[in-house]
């Protein structure tokens, strides 16, 4: 392990000293760990054996003079519990817990719990219920993008060739896997659900609102050291996703987070919902509009947590760029609008676990009446 101490940039605001210390963390698989030093004007980042610290401190030069390009939009508070929490929010689980890949029967019957509360409020405003795999297509991922987007978070699927030589290869002389034993199989983990429904959508021409809730697991490929219970390389997300007349996307954006907000706050978890405030590079590409819709584009609830905030759920207005995309249109032939709410059913229990602990004796009593009278199915 060596630590390199590089300069923090000149042009760089203090607000915007973590997301550029997130950028860091990605330059390299090498890097181990980034923290700001006791000088303030430096960073220290510890790179591993193998890293080459040259290429590392080119790669940082590069990043920091573009940094008049990394922009955060000033996150609005829309709604917040925070000072009613009596007592500080502390951790109640033991450092086992938190290290264990693999879930026990109090954690699933939580996993099980937020989700069909969820389904519940979707089923509750007419949701369709569907399931879908848990890969997406290649055509699927270059018509979202999100390989522009998040390259940094795919993962493709590989598969072995239905060859002889191979089989053999592998099987009789032992050689054991070799990466040339692999071809792509043209398909990537799903980064999150709702591209599913807009391709169960593509193409058609709809005269009403449409909504339609699913469940999986998804991936994304985190930076090695920062996964946690929180930061999950494997995770759960149910989505509501729903398309329409623009009145009707806000309308019902405005509802889930609400009836969200209500869940929330019930259930004594501490909180608030902010406007998007993701850290991204604004490239020349990128008009003045484009800009304007994404800064009001995405709601989010973030929970307040013993070692950080965390983002448990997001209410998204997409506009009419994916329905654009995927050729779904109303009866007047222009595309329809969109929207979508995620829930990250791993944070929600980890939320709820770090509030409350593990015994059941200690949760709240309206769980249940939330879940089941509340929002139950009409
Ligand atoms: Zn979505």
């Amino acid at each position: 392990m060596r630590t390199l101490q590089l300069p923090l940039p000149e042009a760089l605001e203090d607000t915007m000293i973590s997301d550029f210390m997130e950028r860091v963390s990605f330059l390299s698989a090498h890097i181990v760990h980034v923290a700001l030093s006791e000088e303030e004007s430096m960073i220290e980042v510890t790179v591993d054996k193998m890293g080459d610290k040259e290429a590392i401190s080119t790669a940082f030069s590069n990043l920091s003079s573009n940094i008049a390009q990394l922009r955060r939009f000033r996150e609005k508070e829309i709604k917040s519990n925070i000072h009613l929490s009596s007592e500080p929010v502390h951790s109640k689980l033991s450092e086992e817990d938190q290290k264990r890949s693999f879930y026990d029967e109090v954690e699933l019957e939580l996993s099980n719990y937020f989700d069909q509360l969820f389904l519940n409020i979707g089923i509750s405003l007419g949701a369709k219920v569907r399931r879908y795999p848990s890969t997406i297509s290649k055509d699927l991922m270059e018509k979202c993008k999100y390989h522009t987007n998040f390259p940094q978070n795919i993962y493709s699927v590989f598969e072995i060739p239905h060859d002889y030589q191979i089989i053999d290869d592998i099987r009789e002389k032992h050689h054991g896997f070799q990466p040339e034993h692999f071809q792509q199989a043209g398909r990537f983990l799903q980064p999150c659900i709702c591209y599913h429904c807009y391709e169960e959508w593509e193409g058609k021409t709809y005269t009403d609102n449409q909504m339609m809730t699913a469940t999986g697991q998804c991936f994304r490929h985190e930076i090695s050291w920062k996964v946690d219970p929180l930061r999950k390389i494997e995770f759960s997300m149910r989505e509501i996703v729903f398309i329409g007349h623009q009145e009707f996307i806000n309308e019902t954006r405005k509802t889930l987070l609400e009836n969200t907000w209500e869940c929330f706050h019930q259930l004594g978890l501490s909180g608030k919902v902010t406007t998007a405030n993701d850290p991204f590079f604004f490239y020349d590409d990128m008009d003045k509009a484009n800009y304007q819709l994404m800064a009001n584009s995405k709601y989010e609830l973030v929970a307040v947590t013993e070692k950080k905030d965390v983002s448990i759920a997001s209410f998204n207005d997409c506009g009419e760029m994916l329905c654009e995309r995927f050729h779904i249109s109303g009866e007047d032939g222009l595309p329809l609008y969109s929207g979508c709410a995620a829930f990250g059913i791993d944070r929600w229990v980890q939320v709820f676990l770090q509030t409350y602990g593990r015994n059941r004796k200690d949760w709240p009593k309206d769980m249940l009446h939330l879940k089941e009278e509340r929002y139950a199915a009409k």
